[in-house]
């Protein structure tokens, strides 16, 4: 009989190595085709950042993709966070050789002219935003930024349930529309903005970990030395601590997230959309979009 290694409470079933691999590459097809992610022929920019859920992601698009016409490219984003970014940077690399998928890697200092360590020294002494709220805003519009160049028709990143359902709640609690709309599984185009989707949507983050264990990927297993000083991290805890006292916890969040984020247009901003006046993109509510506005930010830190 083969051996059984993972029991899905809520499915009420045991899978042997092999159900589960052939479930998890399935699941991930299945949202792609639901929420109508790709076109036959898409160009997809896939955000790859080394870790255990992009590591991931990547491998099963590759596997899937192979079926279609479409042309998958690999982009990463070095924060330079020491003692992470470079050994990210490595892995990536290496996957991109191993799958044959071209990658382009940009890095924030070049960019930003800083890095996110330099940012969270800063930010510290002055006690002000968490390097995470930069990096986040700085490493979305690098991400929209490669995608633009290698003329992308969607940018994919490794979000799962437990990411989804984190930004759910950090938006309600930061009162961001803006956020929720984001969520969109099929956002509409805006010029200059490639749509972004999430194949892992729907997947919690222990199932992609079991993945990438048992196919032996190799991914950065640390954690990024700042994690624990964003506003996500105690939202990350407590949340974990619901799902596991009542399970389901994470797809109730989603579900609602996804059928506010369904009714909601852009005109619920409430904000003139224009382009930002350094870079071109959309900035909505004022001359500048919230990467260069960050960048103001922190050169008014230093004075
Ligand atoms: S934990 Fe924060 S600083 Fe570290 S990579 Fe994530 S967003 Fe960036
Ligand atoms: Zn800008």
């Amino acid at each position: 009989m083969t051996e059984k290694i993972y029991y899905k409470k809520e499915a009420g079933r045991s899978f042997s190595r092999k159900e589960f691999l052939n479930y998890l590459e399935k699941k991930t097809l299945e949202t792609i085709q639901k929420w109508d992610m790709f076109d036959r022929d898409s160009k997809i920019a896939v955000a790859v950042s080394g870790g255990k859920d992009s590591t991931t992601l990547i491998h099963i698009l590759d596997k899937i993709e192979r079926e279609f016409p479409s042309e998958l490219f690999m982009i990463h984003l070095d924060e330079g966070i020491q003692n992470y970014s470079d050994r990210s940077k490595l892995i990536v690399k290496e996957t991109a050789k191993n799958l044959g998928v071209p990658l382009y890697v940009k890095s924030i200092k070049e960019r930003f002219g800083v890095t996110i360590d330099e940012v969270a020294t800063v930010s510290a002494k002055k006690r002000r935003h968490s390097p995470c709220a930069y990096c986040g805003v700085w490493r979305r519009w690098l991400m929209n930024h490669l995608a633009n160049k290698v003329h992308a028709d969607r940018l994919v990143t490794a979000h799962c349930l437990d990411d989804e359902a984190q930004t759910i709640l950090l938006n309600v609690l930061r009162g961001s529309l803006t956020g929720l709309l984001r969520l969109k599984t099929r956002p509409k185009s805006i010029p200059g903005v490639v749509p972004h989707v999430k194949p892992f949507r729907s997947l919690p983050e222990k199932e992609i970990t079991l993945y990438a264990q048992l196919k032996d990927l190799d991914y950065n297993d640390k954690a990024c030395p700042h994690a624990e000083e964003g506003m996500r991290w105690g939202i990350r805890q407590w949340l974990y601590r619901q799902e596991e006292r009542y399970p389901g916890t994470y797809h109730a969040i989603l579900n609602i997230g996804t059928k506010i984020s369904r009714r909601l247009t852009a005109s619920d901003q409430r904000k003139e959309i224009r382009n930002c006046e350094v870079c071109g993109y959309p900035a909505s509510g004022g001359a500048l979009c919230q990467a260069h506005k960050f960048k103001r930010r922190f050169q008014e830190l230093l004075g």
